[in-house]
């Protein structure tokens, strides 16, 4: 096996594994740390069984009630794209959500500013596919790799995504291949580098979020990986991970016998786990000045000098 982020084969065994949040599987899986740029691979990479390892209660296709913290993280969202968008320049604006499922963030994105006329979901939820087109905006069901299009985006969304797939590179590639000139890219992947995961190393830690992240990068994995796409990354912060917080310690006392869950009721939708995201984001955010989230953000653009795709497998 190879890292799924640079393709070196000099890697050491870092932890094993297990999905302690949705309980898809009981089956165990390796994570392995890349020694060249510090990315975490997981083997076996469980390509084959996405039906499986996503459930219908998976936490992006599920539209459920707005929760007093969602609705804080959506003006916050709002705030950020907001912010985003003034700076590009054009009176009409084009927006595509890789993995957007609903489209519930393009909705946010939309009223964020009145120039974006033209708004996209990529995502390979055909349910997902059904609201989002009902809500007014582009789909295409399938992933980012097979999306063929002669359309050209201002701003491309790739949140919490990168995480999720074989080949972290194709994708910032083919998100740089969609964007018009003077687009942006914003990204947002786990940082595993974080002091949850030190705690919970042994325990499954929630960033893990086995078997679904298959590839956990860190700023500097990010920076190599946003390089040999042919990107530079711009604008760089960490930020809050409460949720990941939230499943390690649920897990922990779930193994302990002390709280309940299955795979038809997950672990976060447990009473406790709204509170306990809320308050280990608040926590992350008041050290965040002085330590490293368990996620991170970044604003990426086309780099000067051509992108350099032979690089990606001969590092090793
Ligand atoms: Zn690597």
């Amino acid at each position: 096996m190879s890292c799924l982020a640079c393709g070196s084969q000099n890697l050491q065994l870092w932890t094993h594994s297990r999905d302690t949040e949705y309980f898809t599987t009981s089956e165990s899986f390796a994570l392995y740390r890349c020694r060249a740029c510090d990315a975490l691979s997981i083997d076996p990479v469980p390509r084959e069984r996405l039906r499986e390892i996503y459930p219908p209660t998976y936490y992006s296709f599920a539209s459920g009630v707005r929760s007093f913290a969602t609705r804080v993280k959506e003006a916050l969202d709002r705030r950020r794209f907001a912010k985003l968008l003034r700076g590009l320049p054009g009176r009409e604006l084009a927006v595509l959500d890789v993995g957007g499922g609903s489209g519930y963030l393009l909705d946010l994105v939309k009223s964020a500013d009145p120039r974006v006329t033209r708004t996209q979901v990529v995502d390979f939820d055909p349910e997902a596919q059904q609201v989002a087109r009902a809500r007014g905006h582009g789909t295409f069901l399938g992933r980012i790799e097979d999306y063929a299009t002669k359309q050209r985006f201002d701003l491309v969304l790739l949140l919490n995504l990168i995480e999720h797939v074989e080949d972290p590179g194709a994708v910032l590639a083919k998100a740089r291949a969609l964007l018009r000139p003077g687009g942006v890219i914003l990204v947002q992947t786990p940082n595993w580098r974080c002091l949850d995961e030190w705690l919970f190393r042994r325990k499954s830690w929630g960033g893990y979020h086995t078997p679904r992240h298959w590839v956990l990068l860190t700023r500097r994995s990010l920076t190599a990986l946003v390089d040999r796409a042919g990107l530079s990354l711009r604008r760089f912060q960490y930020t809050q991970g409460g949720w990941f917080w939230a499943v390690s310690v649920l897990a922990w006392f779930h193994e302990k016998g002390l709280v309940k869950a299955s795979f038809e009721r997950p672990l976060n939708r447990h009473p406790l786990f709204g509170p306990l995201a809320a308050l280990f984001a608040a926590f992350d955010f008041a050290r965040l000045p002085f330590a490293k989230g368990s996620q991170m953000c970044g604003e990426l653009v086309a780099a000067e000098t051509a992108p350099r795709p032979g690089i990606a497998r001969r590092e090793a």
